[in-house]
């Protein structure tokens, strides 16, 4: 074990496990650095927390850069193994204290392991739907909890993939990366911008279901079989914009009652996808 405290950055070789306690070494304070978007962007990385997600992410053939883990995982063979597979692939690993860890993760009580992956997008010309895949497309979404929920929930129903419209909140946040729950790892991420959207959605063979407070049809009342589906969803506090809207096939709404004047996106996406998706989910296919 290389003892690296105090020393300079850059100077992490793969191949070892290092040791490192202060919060002022230049490693963790790189680390920590990576809250910021600004950051994350600079070096295209993030971090995703717990030992099942870095083993999921790894499986799913993830690039992992950096492996922390807190004293409490020494001697577990889930995390050695894990180190060990870092190491093999020429990432780095660093043994911390629990107020590293929790320094980095910005957390009172933090997960014993901590994963630094390089970030993934899939290119607009990658997508090719067929058959009767769905894909989510965001205008502007700016919770990060809504957008790892929306991540996850599209992760269960078996949707292909997420295309973010315009200025979106960070799929790779520590917050959005929680509430997807590891579904980030499952779900290709597409960004584009509203120009780009609607020029590629001209040679899209499918059907394309904007969800409107104005729209004019119950979104059961529409026929999803059969073809692939771009469901687009509509910013948190303005919705769909009249430029994104009509170039929609349907316009569909969710029925309610009550005083609430819409629904939360992540929950109107849930209904939407398990709408578009009924016939496609059987209790036989889950595991
Ligand atoms: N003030 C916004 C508006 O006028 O559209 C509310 C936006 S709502 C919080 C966020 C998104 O969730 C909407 O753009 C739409 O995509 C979806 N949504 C929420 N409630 C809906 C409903 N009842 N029917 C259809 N879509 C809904």
């Amino acid at each position: 074990m290389n003892r690296i405290d105090d020393q300079q950055p850059g100077i992490a070789r793969p191949g070892k496990v290092k040791e490192v306690t202060s919060l002022t070494n230049p490693i963790v304070k790189e680390l920590r650095s990576l809250a910021l978007k600004k950051y994350r962007d600079q070096q295209r990385v993030f971090l995703a927390e717990g030992l099942k997600l870095v083993i999921d992410a790894l499986d799913l053939g993830w690039t992992i850069r950096t492996l922390v883990y807190s004293k409490a995982g020494k001697g577990n063979a889930a995390v050695e193994q894990v180190a060990a597979r870092t190491i093999a692939k020429g990432g780095d690993v660093l043994e911390v204290s629990e107020k590293v860890i929790g320094a980095i993760t910005r957390r009172d009580n933090p997960q014993m392991v901590v994963g630094v992956f390089q970030q993934k997008l899939q290119p607009l010309a990658a997508i090719e739907p067929k058959g009767d895949d769905v894909y989510i497309a965001l205008d502007r979404v700016r919770d990060p909890g809504n957008l790892g929920t929306i991540l996850r929930t599209a992760d269960a129903v078996g949707a292909k993939g997420l295309i973010l419209i315009g200025d979106t909140t960070d799929p790779f946040s520590l917050e959005t990366v929680r509430a997807t729950m590891g579904s980030v790892f499952a779900m290709p991420i597409t960004r584009v911008s509203e120009e780009e959207f609607l020029a590629w959605r001209k040679d899209f063979r499918g059907l394309v279901v904007g969800t409107h407070l104005k729209g004019a049809v119950d979104y059961r009342k529409i026929d999803y079989a059969g073809r692939p589906v771009i469901l687009l969803m509509g910013n948190e506090q303005q919705g769909l914009p009249d430029t994104l809207a009509k170039n929609c096939d349907r316009l569909a709404r969710i029925p309610q009652q009550g005083r609430a004047d819409s629904l939360n996106l992540a929950i109107a996406t849930g209904v939407m996808l398990f709408e578009i998706r009924r016939g496609a989910l059987t209790l036989d296919k889950a595991d």
